[in-house]
């Protein structure tokens, strides 16, 4: 289903996930307050225009009030970035993602009720980490500071076994939420669905459990 997006803030988040959101095929309204930034954002986008996201009046001409999903990615101006989110809110946007620069902008945009709070480079460099340490993990997404899900290659005594004879959860508390074989993708496997040489198995749980997975098989 096509969706309607706003990105404001075109430094390289704004422009990576508006030109990802518009290649899927979404409706996309590409805006910054520096108008070349815009310019560049002519074919990659829906619309593009030149606005102030820190100024109620320049939000509103620009009809946003109408999309469902706003994204703010505001970087350094931490105070542009605090205020187009409260206005944003206080508009009744439903769905307000924000990058936070830091701890304490995260914070704020918190209290304000921002509904996700993104931090791009510390995520990947997360995932890139935990690629770099294990040559099993293939992905790795953290959910909080407890829970993740990782992709992580299925070990060769797994080959031929149904997911009900590993006992994966029993043993390490963890649950196998998808397979990957070459371009298939299983969600929800059932408990009689066997693991195959070369699958990915799609793994979420407690940090601590998936460490144990991934190093004890
Ligand atoms: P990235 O790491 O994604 O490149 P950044 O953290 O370096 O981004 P900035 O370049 O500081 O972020 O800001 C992103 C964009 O937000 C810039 O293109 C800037 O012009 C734009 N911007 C700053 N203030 C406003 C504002 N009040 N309204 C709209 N856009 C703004």
């Amino acid at each position: 289903m096509k969706k309607q997006f706003a990105i404001i803030g075109l430094g390289r988040f704004g422009v990576s996930v508006s030109t990802e959101l518009h290649k899927l095929g979404h409706e996309v309204l590409a805006v910054d307050i520096n108008e070349t930034k815009v310019n560049e954002m002519v074919n990659d986008s829906t619309y593009s225009s030149v606005a102030d996201g820190a100024d109620e009046k320049s939000l509103r001409s620009l009809g946003i009030t109408n999309f469902d999903h706003v994204i703010v990615a505001i970087g350094d101006n931490i105070q542009a970035s605090i205020l187009c989110t409260l206005l944003l809110k206080e508009m009744g946007i439903e769905s307000v993602w924000v990058k936070a620069q830091n701890y304490y902008h995260h914070k704020v945009l918190d209290k304000i009720g921002a509904d996700k709070i993104i931090h791009p480079e510390h995520d990947m460099g997360n995932r890139i980490a935990q690629h770099l340490v294990s040559d099993k993990v293939i992905d790795y997404i953290e959910l909080s500071d407890d829970f993740s899900i990782a992709e992580i290659a299925a070990p060769s005594f797994m080959n031929q076994k149904s997911l009900i004879d590993l006992d994966i959860r029993a043993k390490f508390g963890v649950t196998i939420l998808g397979l990957k074989r070459g371009k298939q993708f299983n969600i929800s496997p059932r408990a009689e669905d066997e693991i195959q040489a070369n699958d990915i198995l799609i793994v979420i749980g407690h940090k601590n459990d998936l460490k144990r997975f991934e190093e004890n098989t």
